[in-house]
């Protein structure tokens, strides 16, 4: 029987190649008058150029975000926006920038604009992480969910293929566990199949052409859906290996996804056969994981996790510290199955799980 309880989170969203040019029309609707932006160094450029367009609004410009958030980053620049008497924050960029942003409302309160550039999706969850000693804490907090997302495709046009393709992967992977979720609604799950679907379709087009517009406007709903996705349910198995691959062994954090995901999603399937079907069926084949791992192969993305540095003595540790904290999972964690699914993925191995024909 259909049961369920849902928390829709508030956010307004603006969407739209060329969005970016109503950012001064956004800030003054937030009756806000000082706006830190936030960028990492690389995109400093285009972070000045939106700096711009923000007028008499512009206080600074802060560069300094990178991955993870390190709390010596996020202090500085809460000091910045202390300094300028900011209130409010604009993060151009990825999910480290949009991080960064999270990290200075979780202590000042003031709202965020976001104007994402990458497919994380982090713009539309209430989740914030701090890296301090290594370790990387994370919470929910409404205060650091941006009020404004402004999704302009045109800014991702320049995004790199290889990084296009991950964060894409990426994206897919908060829709495939949403489709699972222990949480997981009727909404939720539309949007999720529909983000799988999206994002299939285009990024084969955008590794064909990255700056295809309709492609990249596709490829960035679908990240929009996979934002709000995870922002709303509950993840598990596969964002837990994530989690701990990338935090305790520095390994990239798309990447990683790309290369678990489709043996997260195998390791699943025999508890997740309805969640299975919905995404084979975004993906158009009846072998959802092994056909996210065609996908993933056939983009020209890494399956292996010695592809991105992962060193086969740690495999071991992973497995402890993936099997650390208990958490919800539809299928039962065991030590022999994470063990064996870090391997596979470790080899870049193809999982097959078929669905028979009814
Ligand atoms: P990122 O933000 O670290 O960006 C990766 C690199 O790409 C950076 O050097 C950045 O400057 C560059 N870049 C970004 N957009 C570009 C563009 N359009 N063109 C050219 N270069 C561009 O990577 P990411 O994958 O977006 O974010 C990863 C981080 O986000 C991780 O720390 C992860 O934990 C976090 N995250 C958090 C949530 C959440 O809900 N809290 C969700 C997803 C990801």
């Amino acid at each position: 029987m259909l049961s369920f309880t849902y928390d829709a989170l508030p956010a307004r969203v603006v969407f739209d190649a060329g969005a970016v040019s109503k950012l001064a029309e956004e800030i003054d609707r937030l009756g806000v008058k000082k706006v830190l932006v936030l960028a990492t160094a690389q995109q400093w450029a285009v972070a000045a150029e939106v700096s711009a367009l923000l007028g008499s609004s512009f206080a600074g410009l802060f560069d300094r975000a990178v991955m993870h958030v390190p709390v010596e980053i996020a202090d500085a620049a809460r000091a910045e926006a202390a300094n300028l008497s900011a209130d409010c924050i604009l993060a151009v960029g990825g999910g480290s920038t949009t991080g960064l942003a999270k990290a200075v409302a979780l202590t000042s309160g003031l709202p965020i604009v976001a104007v994402p550039t990458t497919y994380a999706g982090s713009e539309m969850t209430p989740i914030w992480g701090i890296t301090a000693d290594g370790v990387k804490q994370t919470g929910r907090d409404l205060r650091v969910l941006p009020k404004t997302v402004i999704y302009d495709p045109a800014l991702t046009l320049g995004l790199p293929v290889p990084m296009s393709v991950t964060s894409g992967i990426n994206a897919m992977a908060h829709c495939v566990e949403a489709l699972y979720s222990k949480d997981a609604n009727p909404i939720v799950s539309m949007m999720a199949e529909d983000g799988i679907r999206a994002l299939a379709q285009a990024l084969p087009r955008i590794v064909k052409d990255p700056e295809h517009a309709e492609a990249r406007a596709q490829a960035l709903y679908g990240a929009w859906l996979g934002g709000s996705v995870l922002g709303a349910v509950g993840m598990a198995l596969h964002h837990k290996l994530c989690h701990t691959l990338g935090g305790s062994f520095n390994l990239p954090h798309a990447e990683v996804h790309t290369v678990i995901l489709p043996h997260a999603m195998a390791y699943n399937t025999p508890e997740t056969a309805e969640a299975m079907a919905r995404v084979g069926k975004a993906l158009g084949t009846r072998d959802a994981a092994g056909g996210l791992w065609d996908l993933a192969a056939m983009l020209g993305a890494p399956v292996s996790l010695q592809a991105i540095g992962m060193e086969r003595r740690h495999l071991e540790r992973a497995t402890d510290l993936a099997l650390a904290n208990p958490y919800w999972n539809p299928r039962r964690i065991t030590r022999d199955g994470v063990r064996e699914l870090l391997e596979n993925a470790f080899e870049g191995r193809r999982p097959s799980t078929q669905i028979p024909p009814h």
